[in-house]
């Protein structure tokens, strides 16, 4: 039944390539789930012709209920069409490829179901990670990493029986890598989506930007692997070859190397722990021209050194970091701020929030609902 998929957020980067692999892979999907893209999911269902599909925006589901009417595929809507689809009977393994805070409610429901979740959405894991990895153990939830560095982690991971020193997670640096923070000053959007290595959503590539992303992955890395933050690194790497590493008690290093290629991570969520061919090229070492590392320059990615404080904090600042940059992002992307605005807002939000330990699911909402209200007046 693992080889069974519903998919949350299939319109989505990760959720296309989702489907490219599960093709590949000759698995079947039992759900998918959108937002408004209505003509892609149309397609998506006629294709793949799961018994549920769910579209978030109330609308889009009206429209797409008319489209598919000679199927007999379900067409729910709403937060409540999400979670029906993160829980549904027919799926073994749940993709949680939506992007944001939303995807919390539906994976905590596939998790009391018991499934496989192979998690994208690492802002879940951001706001409400210690709810999560509990209740996986508690539901024999399965959780394996899509994102490529937690991909990496998780590999070098296996079968580790001695004592870890600490995570190595690497980041390509973005488009700005290199720049001074004068440089950065006024960037648009157009400079700002154009990733070196990874074609992805509008939201991780803007986060890739200003390197809020690899903040985000520190705490989503702590929540996986049960590592303080105090024991990982970040290593900028431009070639995004090696994909993170672990370093060990006797200085030994173990690391992940691929092509940057997201289908690698994917298909090892859905069926470790085989690992079968791949549509991903092969990686030609003398080809990829050079590896070279260096440290983060926290002076102009402020949004990293930010994020590392709240990793440190713990608590309820997380949920609040993610809400105000989950905020600040769209505006920017809307023209709304600029770029460095996106840094202003977030730490103007954190400033403004007391911290709280060991929050429950109840004060992680309100949280968020209370950050975007703000935001939006
Ligand atoms: P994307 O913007 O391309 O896709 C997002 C998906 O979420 C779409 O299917 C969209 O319809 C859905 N969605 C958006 N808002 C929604 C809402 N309010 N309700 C319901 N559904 C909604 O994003 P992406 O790049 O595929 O990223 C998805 C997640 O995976 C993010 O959390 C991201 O951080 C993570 N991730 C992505 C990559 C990548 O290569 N794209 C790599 C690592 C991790
Ligand atoms: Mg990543």
């Amino acid at each position: 039944m693992k080889n069974i998929i519903s998919i949350l957020g299939s319109t989505g980067s990760i959720g296309t390539q989702s489907l490219k692999v599960i093709k590949a892979l000759g698995y079947s999907v039992s759900a998918l789930t959108g937002n408004r893209n209505v003509e892609l999911i149309e397609r998506q269902a006629r294709e793949f012709c799961p018994g549920l599909v769910a579209m978030y925006d109330e609308n889009a589901a009206r429209d797409l209920r008319v489209r598919l009417g000679d199927t007999d595929i379900k067409i729910v809507s709403g937060m409540d069409g999400l979670t029906e689809a993160a829980a549904d009977p027919a799926a073994g393994t749940v993709i949680t490829a939506v992007v944001g805070m939303i995807g919390l409610i539906p994976t905590m429901a596939a998790i009391r179901e018991g499934k496989r979740i192979a998690l994208a959405n690492k802002e879940t894991l951001v706001c409400a990670g210690d709810l999560v990895m509990e209740a996986a153990e508690a539901y024999g939830a399965e959780i394996l990493p899509v994102d490529s560095e937690h991909s990496a982690i998780f590999q070098c991971l296996a079968g580790a029986a001695c004592e870890v020193r600490r995570l190595i997670l690497t980041a390509s640096g973005g488009p700005f890598r290199g720049k001074s923070a004068a440089q950065l000053r006024g960037v648009k959007k157009e400079d700002a989506l154009r990733h070196p290595n990874w074609s992805m959503g509008a939201k991780i590539t803007i986060d890739s930007a200003t390197m809020m992303n690899k903040g985000l992955e520190i705490i989503e890395a702590m929540h996986l692997f049960g590592v303080p933050a105090e024991r990982i690194k970040i290593l900028v790497h431009p070639q995004s070859i090696v994909h993170s590493a672990v370093e060990y008690a006797d200085n030994s290093v173990i690391a992940q190397l691929g092509v940057p290629d997201m289908s690698l991570p994917i298909q090892l969520a859905l069926t470790w722990p085989e690992r079968k061919a791949s549509p991903a090229p092969t990686l030609d070492l003398t080809k990829a021209g050079g590896l070279t590392f260096e440290e983060p320059d926290l002076r102009v990615f402020k949004c990293l050194e930010l994020a590392m404080d709240v990793a440190k904090a713990g608590g309820l600042l997380p949920a609040v970091m993610n809400a105000a940059n989950e905020e600040a992002v769209s505006l920017f992307l809307q023209d709304k701020i600029t770029f460095e605005g996106i840094y202003e807002r977030v730490s103007e939000t954190l400033r403004e929030h007391r911290n709280r330990p060991d929050p429950g699911m109840e004060d992680i909402l309100a949280v968020d609902r209370g950050v975007r209200e703000k935001f939006r007046q």
